[in-house]
């Protein structure tokens, strides 16, 4: 499945990682489901309240509630999720995978100069393709 990403997101994910140095940043991917597709136009950092940070996320549980709240009420669908990893690839690591929902979500990793997505599939994650709009 691939999707959208607007230059924006692109911007903001990058400077999320680079603020959240040496630990790991995360955030809320937010958009719009296009059939198969995604479209991702809204990126909300959120605070990582992992207790070991450097190597491990977690989102503001808060952030996440009303994230959800919102797009009940007609804001934007919460599509998925957004982390960095300080010293690693752009692809899911042993803790993510274990982490994981199997719940279809979009996973955007940033890591080197790279963010890549990743749908978190009941089988292991997918790499997915998005186009920058
Ligand atoms: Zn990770």
């Amino acid at each position: 499945m691939d999707g959208e990403v607007t230059s924006f997101v692109m911007t903001a994910m990058g400077q999320a990682a680079a603020r959240g140095h040496p630990a790991e940043a995360c955030g809320l991917l937010l958009g719009q489901v296009l059939g198969e597709g995604r479209r991702i136009t809204h990126f909300i950092e959120t605070r990582n309240v992992h207790p070991s940070p450097q190597t491990h996320f977690e989102i503001d549980p808060a952030a996440l509630i009303a994230a959800h709240k919102a797009a009940r009420e007609g804001a934007a669908a919460v599509l998925g999720y957004f982390h960095s990893h300080p010293t690693g690839e752009a692809s899911p690591s042993v803790t993510d995978s274990a982490q994981s929902a199997g719940d279809g979500a979009i996973w955007a990793i940033a890591g080197g100069a790279d963010i890549a997505f990743w749908r978190d599939d009941p089988q292991g994650f997918v790499r997915c393709n998005y186009t920058v709009i």
